[in-house]
């Protein structure tokens, strides 16, 4: 993946200054002082305060004009591209570019994610793959289910369903490393973010989402006996195969069929109609 586009993306949207121009502000007051130290010695022969004062004021108000300057210091390419060189970078999925607004697609850079979720008791949930994405202008990650996910909700607790992610206690610190362009280090925050179940801040319950994958996927009954891997999964999909209950595969069957006949009866129709309108004497 090519990381010059977004290193210089990031440089364009960072406000601040650059090292020589933090330099150039207080030379531009030393000619000022120089100025004064010169005065002062005058002082001793002509005991004229009056030029004295003038520079004095002169130096103040241009000390005053600095000091209003925007402080923010701005990131340096070399160390967004070290920063962004320690993560392990990746063009989205086809399903997850879809979903990514076009006018934002050159503006994000991601990478794919398995995550095994710790819970407090220690045990460890492997929730699948997700592709995070983040946007260097703002705000939270964006989470993607991509691989083996569970189809539950945004298939990961910390993840709210439009793909935004709660960052809970690490908030703060995400926040100021973003300000920071401290880009490896924001890597690290969410993967353990991710990893780590906050009971604080998820979205919802793993207990309901095991309950729900050990269920029939159509009308959620528990019942164990009758139910079977859902053949109709698709496994290129992202997420991994559900269960159903015999019922609900039968309904289902014979409702993708009834729509089947209906689709060819309707495709019959219209090639009967194109017909009649391309030979009117029929
Ligand atoms: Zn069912």
């Amino acid at each position: 993946m090519d990381i010059e586009p977004i290193v210089q993306k990031i440089i364009d949207t960072s406000p601040g200054a650059d090292l020589v121009e933090m330099k150039s502000r207080s030379k531009a007051l030393a000619a000022g002082l120089r100025k004064i130290r010169m005065l002062e010695r005058q002082l001793e022969q002509d005991g004229d305060t009056e030029a004295l004062h003038r520079a004095w004021n002169i130096l103040c108000t241009g000390a005053n004009r600095l000091a209003d300057k925007h402080w923010k210091f701005s990131p340096s390419p070399d160390g967004i591209r070290a920063e962004l060189n320690e993560i392990p970078l990746a063009e989205p999925p086809e399903h997850v570019y879809e979903q990514i607004r076009e006018d934002d697609r050159d503006k994000c850079f991601g990478w794919y994610h398995h995550c095994r979720l710790n819970m407090p008791d220690g045990e460890v949930v492997d929730l699948g793959t997700f592709y995070v994405r983040l946007d260097h202008r703002y705000h939270s990650p964006r989470v993607y289910a991509h691989k083996n996910c569970y189809d539950y909700h945004s298939s990961h607790p910390h993840v709210a369903s439009g793909g935004s992610m709660c960052m809970g206690d690490a908030e703060m610190l995400y926040r100021r490393l973003r300000d920071t362009n401290d880009w490896a280090a924001m890597y690290d925050v969410v993967c353990a973010t991710l990893d780590t179940f906050n009971p604080s801040s998820p979205y919802w319950r793993i207990d309901s989402m095991r309950r729900d994958s050990e269920a029939c996927r159509v009308c959620g009954t528990p019942d164990t006996m009758d139910l079977m891997p859902d053949p109709m999964w698709d496994p290129n999909g992202p997420y991994r195969q559900r269960l159903i209950c015999e019922v609900c595969l039968d309904r289902e069957r014979r409702r993708a069929f009834r729509d089947a006949l209906r689709e060819a009866s309707r495709e019959h129709n219209n090639q009967v109609r194109r017909r009649r309108y391309d030979n009117p004497q029929d």
